[in-house]
């Protein structure tokens, strides 16, 4: 399979490019998560470093605290992107700034412990890994 996973931010100042394989598609409850994006629960799909690219502007990186990278468009605000150097190879795309996010539904909870008590797990039979 060749097919592309495209997406971009609120502007369309920055737009990427991925290839599967999808590693993981989750739902991520922890607070860092919460307010770096600001919202109440962030759904992200990972890929292998490699097989992702910007194919216009490069975002801006914000480096946490936690020694996470953080990118997002310096126009518009949206946040694209999470790496860590516990998983140099991977990058988590965050699954709202995708084209077709409806295709890529999570389907485990990371960090349920951490959850708002107002959110719902998205499969509460997957326990987080
Ligand atoms: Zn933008
Ligand atoms: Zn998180």
């Amino acid at each position: 399979m060749s097919e592309s996973i495209t997406g971009g931010c609120y502007c369309g100042k920055i737009q990427y490019q991925a290839k599967p394989p999808i590693l993981y598609r989750a739902y991520c409850h922890c607070d860092n998560c919460r307010k770096a994006i600001g919202a109440q629960v962030v759904a992200w799909i990972t890929v292998e470093s490699s097989n992702f690219e910007y194919t216009a502007d490069t975002p801006k990186a914000y480096q946490t605290p936690t020694s996470a990278t953080r990118t997002f468009c310096p126009d518009c605000g949206t946040s694209l992107t999470y790496t860590h150097p516990d998983r140099p190879t991977h990058v988590d795309i965050v699954t709202g700034s995708l084209d077709h996010p409806e295709a890529y539904p999570p389907d485990r909870d990371v960090f349920p412990e951490e959850k708002l008590p107002w959110v719902a797990l998205c499969n509460p039979k997957i326990p987080h890994s």
